[in-house]
């Protein structure tokens, strides 16, 4: 089942069928019904992309509001396609929201209810966890070198060895991202994946035979999180091709770096 399209007047968001269930909210954007100027048109959700910042939170207002998350509480990942998992906790209230991030971590985690994690993307793969069980949530940003590394994995084991997450329990979303329709590569892409994955890499990647390859990195990513123990009806992909949909993603592969960024939210809320 794809995911679920949600508009609130212009804004649209996707979520995901895996995550409908209670404890958690979650949203993936679009670039729908927020406020920036081109070429940040119009809902960036990055601070660090040159757009107004004003329009930004406002656009994190909006995001937000129709989701369920606390705007002022989000703690933001700081992305360096590295595969490093934070456990994040109430003192990182505002993290990369209204105060500085003394971090870098591409995974986040947290137990505590009312504290959204965020990741941002612009082709790279968003992956949300939620575990309904132990109440946990985790967010983790994959780009082809964080795929690579199992940054999904990592974040998994990360949620089993501090919240004692079992793996069956976990429900999973594969976020919009660049499909394997529009991400051609070098050799270094595949060889790295064949390098981490070994053969199961290879019914994910086309090697056309003139140095050229499509990689699958949704499928990519949903292997690292069975092989980490997820069950497989418990994982959401994303259908939606970021680069291949212009007018309602952005994508750095075809916009380059004037350009705004999608934004992926988990939230833990409280028991009633
Ligand atoms: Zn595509």
């Amino acid at each position: 089942m794809d995911f679920t399209r949600n508009e609130a007047g212009a804004l649209v968001w996707l979520t995901a069928p895996s995550l409908a269930v209670p404890g958690a909210v979650h949203g993936f954007s679009t670039r729908l019904g927020g406020v920036s100027q081109p070429p940040f048109d119009t809902l960036n959700l990055s601070f660090g992309r040159g757009d107004d910042p004003a329009k930004v939170r406002e656009n994190f207002g909006i995001f937000c509001a129709a989701i369920g998350a606390e705007t002022e509480r989000m703690v933001c990942a700081r992305q360096v396609h590295g595969d490093a998992v934070r456990t994040v906790t109430a003192d990182d209230a505002g993290k990369g929201f209204s105060r500085v991030r003394d971090y870098e971590a591409d995974g986040l985690i947290t137990d505590v209810p009312d504290l959204p994690l965020v990741i941002f993307t612009a082709d790279c793969i968003p992956v949300l966890l939620f575990d309904p069980v132990r109440r946990a949530v985790g967010a983790c940003h994959c780009g082809w070198r964080g795929t690579a590394l199992g940054i999904a994995a990592r974040t998994v084991e990360r949620m089993v060895a501090v919240y004692g997450t079992d793996p069956a329990d976990l429900r999973c979303a594969v976020g919009p991202g660049i499909s394997r329709c529009c991400f051609e590569t070098d050799g270094d892409v595949p060889e790295a994946m064949r390098a981490s994955l070994g053969a199961e890499a290879e019914p994910l990647v086309d090697d056309h035979g003139n140095g050229k390859f499509h990689v699958d990195l949704k499928g990519i990513n949903r292997l690292w999180l069975l092989r980490a123990g997820v069950r497989p009806e418990n994982i959401s992909v994303s259908n939606a091709c970021t680069a291949h949909n212009l007018d309602a993603f952005f994508s750095h592969r075809r916009m380059g770096p004037a350009r705004g960024s999608l934004a992926s939210v988990i939230q833990l809320v409280p028991c009633k």
